[in-house]
Order: structure tokens, then C-alpha cells, then sequence
């Protein structure tokens, strides 16, 4: 992959145009063949692609336009899930009054999230990703990168004991299959060509910043309290049996603070230092990371690897302005290499589809003052 300094790409989603958003709630109660909705989503990508074209943007992705959010999409594509909305979830967990407290006091966008659940044995019905890669790649010659829900998000979000024991007695178990579709994954987007793949584990912050007093709505087994030292174990092994023997791909571990509400006090806060050494223990070549925000406190000399420049908030109606974000990358530069890093919004732009956090115009200002930085510093 040729790629020019300081690569300019997306996290993932952009918002979903209206008609798509109607396509995606008619699908589901039945009313639009699988068929007719491609119809819509493949326009809906090929629009999104256009916009990163005329952006500038290096490395493109289809924007998740497909995808309802960046996890639970996978219940329609995988055997054993069944999505379920948070009243249901609220019916069978047992800490019924943490699970209410949570969803209260974070702005949980509640009737814009169904939980993937796994409800029986789980396999890879359909793939995850493989066809939404081909259609893009039938559509750009840029680089492509597709996001991935990662194997600890995956497995968390799953595995609600209530629902799931039958099939699983432990979240383990459940992560062994897990792991297994994932590699599939992987290995059939290597060889469709993906030039870049990104496993998203947003939930690793809220292990460390939260210790173990769960405050996330983003996982199903929400309300049990956990140690972190043991569940960031966990998400370390899940990840290297993941990545194992895929080093010919470039690979990237996405993780933010939460990207579901404007309202920057609901989200997690506390620099990535405690996570220092698990990411220096996960094989990906690449940390895709939030800096924009002021959430996300000090750059963290991750020198092994790649750096993914969170440079500017996806959340924001401000467009950043060109000084800033060299700025930004001025700062990121003074004690890394510039072949190291690239340059990206702190996260995706669309997040849950039926409550995306930016509109497209926006997402596309922001992209091209990036750019037009990258440009600059080039
Ligand atoms: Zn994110």
C-alpha cells in the first residue's frame, strides 16, 4: 500500500442519510428484502466514499453505512445472537437497580441500542465484513480499512449470563468461539485485499478508569462488577490469539472514551498511561486513539507501534481550524518519527445510526481541514 506522510483516514462510521436509517428499521420489522436495502446502502456507501475522495482522505472506509452501530450489526451476519433492546435486558439481569442507575445518569441513547446477545451456540452465518470490503473495493482505488468489533468487546457484549448460559457456561467459552469467527474474518479479508484492519475495543478505557465499578452502557454484562487486572488479561490473550499470524496486513486497535453523547461529562476521562503496558503486549502494528479531546490528557509515548492522531472531536459542531490540528500533529511529531503516524478524528462520526454524533456536512469540514494540515506538515 503507497501511501503518501501523514495518511489521512476515518475511524469508521459516518452518519446514515435518512432514507437508509428507515431502509434499516424496515428491514428488521420485515417490510424490505435484504436486496432492496443493499440497494439503498450501496448508494448510501458509494456517496460516502465520494465524500472521502473529495476530502482527501487516504485511506477510506465505507463509512459502517451498512451497520447499525459498530457491534451489534454482527447479530444479523452470526448464528446464536439475537438482538435484544435494553428493556428486555433490564426484564432478566439480576442488578436490575445499577442497570437502571446506568442507563439514568449517561444520556444512554436507550431505544437507539439493541444488545447482540448470545442466546445459543454462535457461528459466522454470513461474514462480518468480507462483502461490505468487496463492494468498496469494486469502487475506489484508495487504500481500504475496515473496522472490526474487537474479541473482549465482542465477548462482553454477548455474553449475558441470564441468557447465555445454556450455551455457554462462562464468558470464556464464549470467547473460544469468538475467537474462532474472528480469524475467519480476518484471514477472508486478507484475502479480499483489505489494506487495513481495525479491531475497536472502546471498552478497555472504562476497565481502567472505572475499576471494575462498571459505568458503560456498551456492554451486556453491565451491571456485575469486575477486576480489571483479570478482564484486561482477558482482552490481552483474546487479542494476540486473534492477530496471530495475520503480520502481513496492517492492523490497528481502536480504543476511545465512549462516542455516543455530546455531552463530554457523561464520558470517560484519564489518559491511556494506565493501559501502557497492555498495549504493549497486542500485536497490531497501530493505536488508533482520541487526542482531540481533552478527556484523553497527554500524548503517551507508545513508540513501538504506529500512532492513530485523534486530531480533531467528532462530537463537536465547531469545524477545528487548520493551525490546530498541525498544532496537533506538531506535538505528536516532536518525539516520534513522522512515518509513524496518522491522522484521524478520535472517532467515528456516526457511532449508533439512529443517533449519530455529527452531521455528514460537518464530518466532511473536519476530514478536510485534516487534509489540508496534513498537507501543510507534508
Ligand atoms: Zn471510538
Amino acid at each position: 500500500m503507497k501511501l503518501p506522510p501523514l495518511p489521512v483516514t476515518t475511524v469508521g462510521s459516518w452518519p446514515r442519510p435518512p432514507e437508509l436509517l428507515r431502509a434499516q428499521r424496515d428491514k428488521h420489522a420485515g417490510r424490505l428484502s435484504e436486496a432492496e436495502f443493499d440497494a439503498l446502502a450501496d448508494r448510501a456507501v458509494i456517496d460516502v466514499l465520494r465524500l472521502q475522495d473529495e476530502a482527501g482522505v487516504d485511506v477510506v472506509t465505507d463509512g459502517e453505512q451498512r451497520r447499525d452501530n459498530f457491534y451489534s450489526f454482527v447479530a444479523d451476519k452470526l448464528s446464536g445472537v439475537r438482538l435484544m433492546t435494553l428493556a428486555e435486558m433490564l426484564d432478566i439481569v439480576e442488578d436490575k437497580v445499577s442497570f437502571e442507575r446506568i442507563l439514568q445518569t449517561l444520556d444512554v441513547p436507550a431505544y437507539a441500542i439493541k444488545n447482540p446477545t448470545a442466546v445459543g451456540r454462535i457461528s459466522r452465518r454470513k461474514p462480518l465484513a468480507v462483502d461490505e470490503l468487496r463492494f468498496v473495493k469494486k469502487h475506489t482505488d484508495k487504500p481500504v480499512k475496515v473496522p472490526l468489533p474487537g474479541p473482549y468487546l465482542l465477548t462482553r457484549a454477548m455474553f449475558v449470563r441470564e441468557a447465555t448460559a445454556t450455551a455457554y457456561e462462562t464468558k470464556e467459552d464464549l470467547a473460544e468461539d469468538v475467537v474462532k469467527l474472528l480469524r475467519e474474518e480476518i484471514r477472508e479479508l486478507v484475502d479480499a485485499g483489505a489494506d487495513f484492519i481495525q479491531l475497536d475495543e472502546p471498552v478497555l478505557t472504562e476497565l481502567v478508569f472505572t475499576q471494575g465499578q462498571t459505568r458503560t452502557f456498551m456492554c451486556a454484562a453491565l451491571a456485575a462488577t469486575k477486576d480489571p487486572t483479570a478482564e484486561l488479561e482477558l482482552a490481552v490473550s483474546l487479542l494476540n490469539r486473534v492477530l496471530e499470524g495475520f503480520d502481513g496486513v496492517r492492523t490497528g486497535l481502536h480504543v476511545c472514551r465512549g462516542n455516543w453523547s455530546r455531552d463530554e461529562s457523561t464520558l470517560l476521562r484519564g489518559s491511556y498511561h494506565p493501559l501502557q503496558p497492555v498495549f504493549d503486549r497486542i500485536p497490531v502494528r497501530q493505536l488508533v486513539l482520541e487526542y482531540a479531546t481533552e478527556r484523553a490528557g497527554d500524548l503517551v509515548p507508545f513508540r513501538a507501534k504506529e500512532l492513530g492522531l485523534g486530531v480533531v472531536n467528532p462530537r463537536t459542531s465547531d469545524i477545528e481550524t487548520v493551525p490546530q490540528v498541525r498544532a496537533s500533529i506538531a506535538r505528536a511529531l516532536h518525539d516520534r518519527p513522522a512515518d509513524t503516524v496518522f491522522l484521524n478524528p478520535d472517532c467515528g462520526f456516526g457511532t449508533f445510526s439512529n443517533r449519530p454524533v455529527n452531521a455528514t456536512d460537518v464530518a466532511f469540514r473536519k476530514m478536510k481541514v485534516i487534509v489540508q494540515a496534513a498537507q501543510l506538515m507534508r
